[in-house]
């Protein structure tokens, strides 16, 4: 063999080689994987037939608001077992849990005495308590959202007072944890005698113009402190005066009941089995809870929906996956992700078995992202799949986690917990507010996302090569402590891995 054959040889060999190798480690997309035409069909019902909006409207004024373990809940529970079976859903049953205890809106109202005389807007927070009957006067102090360490090490001076959360300087602690510790904090102000607090979501300002938002304040936690959110232009107001040194009085009178124990509610579950794997499963699901100052049309209204006219895409375009895709409307997301951490726990000895769950929470926007909850395995794989949808959608693929919906849950368990973020400027007024309606939601955006949501589930489900297998607990809670969110799970009592994770620490070695 000559010297230049043999370079030849050696150039195609490498060659064939490199091809081969670029061939099985590329991911394959529809376009390669077979399953394009089960995908065309399917975008076909999801996009000219679609019911979304119409299940929309039902759902908003045949149901309205739907608070976890309430009647209009139950309602709730109801109606959507009822759509999954008109849809031709196989399985469809409803999965009990119960909940630590119930909560039911009464009334709320605010006037400033001093030093102006005038109405101010509030309504409660969920899950917290009432003043004495015919309301309370009270000064107005605040406290700094952003230091409640100084706060608390001064609790006692809240006695008797009226409490307007407020944030100043620079937070020292993330979102998450700032959550948290309002929490602490608002129990704290309860022993110390405080009357009232204002401060909406994690205590921050309610978003214009002139609404308020509603929220727990905790993961399945209560409070028996009233505590209401207030239209940012009257809290403005009130700040103003504070800070030019005046007294501000009010007279309270919040009215909220608790139930006397736990209350009962339940996940609403329906199946399309796959052909050749049943037993293996991918999750697609949404909250049907809401809360009660309107319908909850955008949390999560748009969900429920989409997750419901995904299934009818599937089940209409007469295309079966190889594997299971199960639709979940969870419930109780809104008092802390309480439905899907059920599911997980009722489903434990499957999980092995299931490849992930994808969620739709985001409000009423185009979805932008698939954020893959942790598992940046998948990301190539994932961006296979997104290209091919870049006629209907850009969308991005990252691996983020979401712990602010029902994904959380399964990136616990290991899985790909696939949060579908979406583009949703709107949504900071509509969220948990009275404006959070069916006329903040386009059906043609509705009806994109809940097709995005059939074709992202079906091919999931459907491509020749299982998606995913769960992670190790040692692996999920190393990937956890490496993104930091170890003290924020740890907060909120989600942290279940002990020890695991850790680095070995240099000393010990
Ligand atoms: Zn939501």
């Amino acid at each position: 063999m000559n010297r230049r054959f043999a370079l030849l040889a050696f150039a195609i060999a490498w060659t064939a080689c490199r091809a081969w190798a670029n061939d099985s480690v590329k991911p394959k997309g529809p376009d390669e994987d077979g399953t394009k035409p089960a995908l065309t069909s399917i975008a076909g019902e999801g996009f000219y037939n679609s019911q979304a909006f119409s299940y929309l409207t039902d759902l908003s004024d045949d149901v309205g608001g739907r608070i976890t373990g309430s009647p209009e809940g139950q309602k709730a529970i109801d109606w959507g077992a009822a759509k999954m079976k008109s849809i031709g859903l196989s399985n469809v049953h409803t999965e009990k849990w119960s909940m630590w205890k119930g909560w039911t809106r009464g009334s709320s109202s605010a006037e400033m005495l001093a030093p102006l005389r005038r109405t101010l807007t509030v309504d409660a927070m969920g899950w917290t308590g009432s003043t004495p009957k015919g309301g309370a006067e009270a000064e107005v102090v605040t406290a700094n959202l952003f230091d409640m360490d100084a706060e608390i090490a001064h609790i006692s001076r809240f006695r008797g007072k009226i409490v307007l959360m407020k944030p100043e300087g620079v937070p020292r602690k993330s979102f998450w944890m700032l959550f948290a510790q309002y929490g602490d904090f608002l129990k704290q102000l309860n022993k110390a005698g405080a009357v009232a607090v204002i401060g909406g979501q994690g205590g921050f300002k309610a978003e214009g113009m002139h609404l308020t938002h509603t929220g727990i304040l905790g993961f399945a936690d209560d409070f028996a402190i009233p505590v209401v959110d207030m239209a940012m232009e009257d809290e403005g107001q009130l700040e103003r005066l504070l800070e030019s040194g005046k007294t501000v009085r009010l007279r309270i009178d919040v009215q909220n009941t608790f139930t006397g124990g736990p209350v009962e509610s339940a996940n609403v579950v329906g199946d399309i089995v796959g052909t050749e794997h049943p037993e293996e499963i991918v999750v697609v699901g949404a909250h049907l809870d809401s809360w009660d100052l309107s319908e909850g049309a955008t949390d999560n209204g748009t969900g429920t929906t989409a997750v419901l006219a995904a299934a009818e895409a599937v089940v209409k375009s007469g295309q079966r996956p190889r594997r299971t895709i199960r639709f979940v409307l969870f419930t109780g997301e809104e008092q802390g992700l309480l439905g899907s951490l059920a599911y997980v726990k009722q489903h434990a000895a499957e999980m092995k078995n299931h490849l992930g769950c994808v969620v739709l929470d985001d409000g009423q926007g185009p979805i932008k992202e698939f954020q893959l909850g942790g598992r940046n395995d998948l990301i190539d794989s994932m961006k296979a799949f997104a290209q091919s949808l870049t006629n209907i959608r850009e969308i991005a693929v990252n691996d983020k986690r979401e712990f602010g919906t029902d994904t959380g849950p399964f990136i616990l368990a290991g899985l790909p917990g696939i949060n579908l973020e979406q583009d949703s400027p709107d949504y900071k007024y509509t969220h948990h507010s009275a404006a959070d309606a069916l006329e903040q939601v386009k059906p043609d955006v509705l009806t994109q996302d809940a097709t995005i949501l059939a074709l992202t589930a079906f091919w999931l489900a459907d491509r020749p090569e299982r998606f995913a297998t769960p992670w190790t607990p040692e692996q999920t809670a190393k990937m956890l402590r490496q993104k930091g969110d170890y003290d924020m799970l740890k907060s909120f009592n989600l942290w279940t891995f002990g020890d695991l994770g850790q680095e070995p620490s240099p000393s010990s070695n």
